[in-house]
């Protein structure tokens, strides 16, 4: 990441014009803090996310620890469909993906893009890298089909028996957990963040119904995933009512609210993939009901079509 100190400071400096959504506050530290346990990189959450970034810094000299709040590691990244896109080349990516910022209308950080394109020309090195034997495998093309440079576009996922979610977690899990010894503290959600003199210094987290102190040296990453099991961020940024998440009950946009704690910005907080679904008596996540063309037409309260269902646009 080529991102300068001055992009992420210009980014705090404009935290005012945020609404600061939730009570969480950084706890301060001084002389009489006891710490119990102590690292470099404490990466909170251990979703697809999490585990890169745990193995880039390990893999760059620091000692990591990663503290996950549910029973299981994964999150998301376990139960997704294990996509990622890798362009065949980097520029004509640039191009695509800014048209899709542009579609959406939405807030775009050109030298953020340009690192991105970049950087993921290295992905499938990166990935097979991981494991001896990984085998990756084109399953899919551009979303958008009808933005520029959409033919440069290809979707992989690992090559594995299980769900595709599951190939791609597990072999995370290998190159952190196996590989490389990483510490992981499962059932230790992170709290609240601790400060000294406007600097992160560590976390609190709760583990065996107990707080504990983790100190850090070097820095904290927050890899909490998304809100979509909080009620509360349901309703500011998705701005509705009785919505039902899928996925990872776990995400509850902690990791959001510590960032904030800390005077963050947010951005792209209302950009939310939406699916018809189902709610299922006795799970806390919904059942999403995928309508493949060309099973399905759209029609108005009249019974009317009214749509070119196949259109991309
Ligand atoms: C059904 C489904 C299918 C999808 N398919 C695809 C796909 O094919 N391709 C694609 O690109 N995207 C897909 N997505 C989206 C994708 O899964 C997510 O964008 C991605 O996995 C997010 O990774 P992450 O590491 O940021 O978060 P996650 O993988 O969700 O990990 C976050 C982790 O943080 C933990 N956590 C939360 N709070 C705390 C706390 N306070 N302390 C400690 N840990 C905490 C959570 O329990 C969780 O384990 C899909 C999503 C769903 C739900």
């Amino acid at each position: 990441m080529q991102l300068k100190r001055r992009t992420l400071l210009s980014g705090l400096a404009a935290s005012a014009a945020v609404p600061f959504m939730s009570a969480v506050q950084a706890k301060q530290a001084d002389a009489d803090t006891k710490w119990d346990k102590e690292t470099d990189v404490l990466v909170i959450g251990y979703g697809g996310a999490g585990a890169c970034a745990a193995i880039e810094a390990h893999d760059n000299g620091s000692k990591v620890l990663i503290i996950e709040k549910m029973a299981q590691p994964g999150g998301n990244t376990a139960i997704s469909s294990g996509g990622f896109m890798v362009p065949q080349d980097g520029p004509t990516a640039l191009k695509y993906l800014t048209a899709t910022y542009d579609l959406a209308n939405s807030e775009k950080d050109d030298e953020l893009l340009n690192t991105f394109c970049k950087e993921i020309m290295g992905v499938k090195d990166w990935m097979t890298g991981l494991k001896e034997g990984t085998e990756l495998w084109v399953y899919g093309h551009a979303g958008f089909q009808n933005l520029p440079g959409w033919e440069v576009i290809d979707k992989y996922r690992v090559r594995g028996k299980k769900r595709s979610g599951d190939c791609l977690f597990d072999l995370y899990r290998y190159a952190v957990e196996e590989k490389r010894n990483i510490p992981v503290m499962l059932e230790t959600p992170a709290v609240q963040l601790i400060q000294k003199d406007g600097q992160v210094v560590g976390a609190v987290a709760s583990n065996n119904g107990k707080n504990i102190n983790i100190k850090v040296n070097k820095a904290v990453i927050l890899t909490t995933g998304g809100y979509e099991f909080d009620p509360e961020s349901l309703r500011t940024y998705a701005q509705g009512e009785n919505y039902h998440a899928l996925g990872n009950p776990g995400n509850t946009g902690d990791g959001l609210r510590m960032a904030q704690s800390m005077g963050a910005r947010l951005w792209h907080m209302t950009a939310y993939s939406c699916p018809l679904g189902t709610e299922l008596p006795g799970c806390k996540a919904a059942l999403q009901v995928a309508m493949m063309a060309p099973s399905f037409i759209w029609v108005d309260k009249n019974g009317k079509r009214f749509a070119d269902e196949f259109s991309p646009d």
